[in-house]
């Protein structure tokens, strides 16, 4: 319908958007400010604890900074209620006090066919639940109390009965006044192609209503009653209300339980989805009767960022998950995944409630599997990898397979997951001492550089400090030592400071330099900088004038400070390489991981010594030694993880 100029800007002006919000929002108090319209929520599309939806509710806008929902009253509406353009218009409208202007008759048709066709679902849903509580449905309910279902739940569920007869549903609606093609259309019945009387759907089932998230009957789907029935379980047909690739059974409720806190399920059918709300887990959905789709996938993520796909404990459920890892692939984004909880051998939810109550899910669900291990699962599962060909072919399919995730940060994250899989297949076995090194430190790459750059910068600001004392306690090497100083990063103030008065004096009588540096910087800097500790000590600063020993210290620190930089950029390399693609790396992984090991070797052999000399002739003591082989052992033999909050 083509709506009068100005009647949405009108619209968007009389709503208040954070009232339209605030409905289905708590406000977080503290971080709103109800005086300038700046408010701010747990979105309500995203699961969050923290509050980064927020709205302006000046501009009319609003923005989710988790999952980059975005939009105006209208489309929230839309999102939230689940419905169209025009109809979200029409509940804001009537809200607003606004008449709607006249419908163009073919929208106002089309609106008016969906009305009917829920009014006949409607009409079908109250006769099922009837026909449950009959003689004709003793036996249903007897299975539903078999099942472990109260009548209490069977009446919040909503559940039914379709008796056994060709049209008693089609008999009732017709007495209610509902046109055959409305019954039709709705999927409730079938015109007989033999020119005899219209015929129902359903006959002799168990009914499970299935509704939109508004919590509308659109479609239902029943479980037959006679073991031989050909279909034991069977949905109504697409229809105007009904796209199937579209719907999850038990949306809204579990939309509602997740934001209570509830993990998001996904379960194979209905009976496992009821199985798992009555036993606590009303975060469970499922699709109808069809693999989970494109559609369903971005409807879970609206839902939970991690939502856990629940699966049979056999071979077609792990091809179950295998499609759906295939699914969602291409779709994944930063901050939205999955997990796979396989039920055990031969267990269905249901089962599994039943055997091993609500903790035996719970444990189930705790174990999920990210979806990255299960990809690797299906990659390698069964097979050997005893040549360069099958291993070259398993790297060609992991790269092609990572190749479909089009999130860059995300595909580079997969690419380290699974190299670290691959590692762990293909390393050689441990044996002797080598064995220390086949134990991979938990720290990763990163996050070791990491503390190895804030240590170091600790280490490399005393190291500094130390330089400039050794010039200041024997001016005379000043000249000599003058590019070295230039070089200094020289982060301390102080330091920088000293090192700075001391260039300015390059060309002024050793014996005048002290003096002159006071009169720069004043004394009471110069004396700071000389007390702290940890020159308090150095031996060229306790000796003043030995020059010698100045000059030696000056070079070893500097050797020092080099090393450690080096050290640093090899790591930033490294770590570099790793965010590539290319396995290439690992080639040269191992090659450096036995020299490493070599080196570690050696270096065991020359417990005894203190000091050892540096591949670029400076001393390093042991301890740097060590850390030195560890961070090697790392790069090399190390597992390259991701720091766990990254995973
Ligand atoms: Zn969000």
């Amino acid at each position: 319908m083509s709506l009068p100029p100005g009647f949405l800007d009108e619209l968007r002006t009389r709503t208040s958007l954070s009232q339209v919000v605030g409905r289905k929002v708590l406000w977080d108090n503290r971080k709103s400010n109800q005086g300038k319209g700046d408010m701010w929520a747990p979105c309500p599309f995203h699961q969050e604890k923290s509050a980064s939806f927020h709205v302006d509710d000046r501009k009319g806008y609003y923005y989710c900074f988790g999952c980059h929902a975005k939009g105006d009253a209208i489309s929230f509406v839309q999102e939230t209620e689940n419905v169209t353009f025009i109809e979200a218009v029409e509940i804001l409208a009537q809200e607003a006090g606004m008449p709607m202007p006249q419908r163009d008759p073919k929208a106002a048709q089309k609106a008016d066919r969906r009305t009917q066709l829920m009014e006949a679902c409607e009409a079908a849903q109250k006769f099922f639940v009837l026909q449950l509580q009959t003689g004709a449905g003793a036996a249903a309910r007897a299975y539903l109390t078999k099942r472990g279902l109260s009548p209490e739940a069977v009446g919040r569920l909503g559940l039914g009965f379709a008796p056994d007869g060709w049209r008693a549903l089609w008999e009732h609606l017709q007495a209610k006044g509902i046109p055959a093609d409305m019954i039709f259309g709705a999927g409730l019945a079938k015109p007989s192609q033999k020119g005899g009387q219209p015929y129902d759907v359903f006959r002799n089932r168990i009914m499970f209503p299935i509704r939109d998230p508004r919590g509308r009957v659109i479609a239902f789907g029943g479980r037959a009653m006679d073991p031989a029935d050909s279909a034991k379980y069977l949905n109504s047909p697409e229809t105007d209300l009904f796209d199937k690739s579209r719907t999850l059974y038990n949306h809204g409720p579990a939309r509602e339980a997740v934001g209570k806190g509830q993990p998001l399920i996904v379960a194979e059918g209905y009976m496992d989805v009821i199985a798992l709300g009555e036993a606590g887990f009303g975060g469970a959905v499922a699709p109808l009767g069809t693999a989970v789709t494109e559609h369903q996938m971005a409807m879970l993520w609206r839902i939970s960022d991690e939502p856990i796909i629940a699966l049979d404990g056999d071979t077609a459920g792990l091809r179950a998950a295998y499609r759906v890892i295939d699914l969602a692939l291409p779709l994944l984004e930063a901050g939205k995944g999955l997990r796979f909880a396989l039920m055990p051998e031969g267990k269905d939810p249901d089962d599994l409630i039943r055997s091993d109550g609500p903790e035996g899910v719970q444990k189930v669900l705790e174990a999920a599997l990210p979806m990255v291990k299960l990809l690797w699962q299906r990659e390698t599962e069964g097979r050997v990898f005893d040549s360069p060909e099958r291993k070259a072919a398993l790297d060609k399919s992991l790269r092609e397979t990572i190749k479909r995730i089009q999130d860059p940060s995300l595909r580079a994250h997969y690419g380290q997951e699974i190299k670290d899989l691959r590692w762990d297949l293909f390393r050689p076995a441990a044996k002797g001492r080598g064995q220390k090194f086949q134990v991979k430190p938990v720290v990763s790459a990163a996050r070791g550089s990491l503390l190895v750059a804030e240590g170091d910068a600790a280490l490399d600001r005393v190291r500094e400090a130390v330089i400039v004392a050794a010039v200041v306690s024997s001016p005379g090497i000043l000249p000599d030592v003058v590019e070295h100083l230039h070089l200094l990063a020289c982060q301390d103030g102080n330091t920088r400071d000293v090192r700075d008065a001391l260039l300015s004096l390059v060309d002024a009588p050793a014996g005048e330099v002290r003096d002159r540096l006071i009169e720069k910087i004043g004394p009471y800097t110069l004396e700071t900088f000389l007390s702290a500790r940890h020159l308090a000590v150095t031996p060229c600063v306790r000796n003043p004038g030995d020059e010698e020993l100045a000059r030696l210290t000056v070079a070893d620190e500097i050797a020092k400070l080099t090393a450690q930089r080096g050290l640093i950029a090899e790591i930033e390399e490294a770590e570099a390489d790793l965010q590539e693609e290319a396995h290439e790396s690992l080639t040269w992984r191992l090659g450096d991981a036995a020299r490493a090991r070599a080196q570690a070797e050696r270096s065991e052999r020359e417990d005894s010594r203190d000091y050892e000399v540096g591949p670029n002739g400076a001393n390093m003591d042991r301890e740097e030694r060590e850390a030195f082989d560890a961070l090697l052992s790392q790069l090399g033999f190390g597992k390259p993880a991701l720091p766990p909050g990254d995973r």
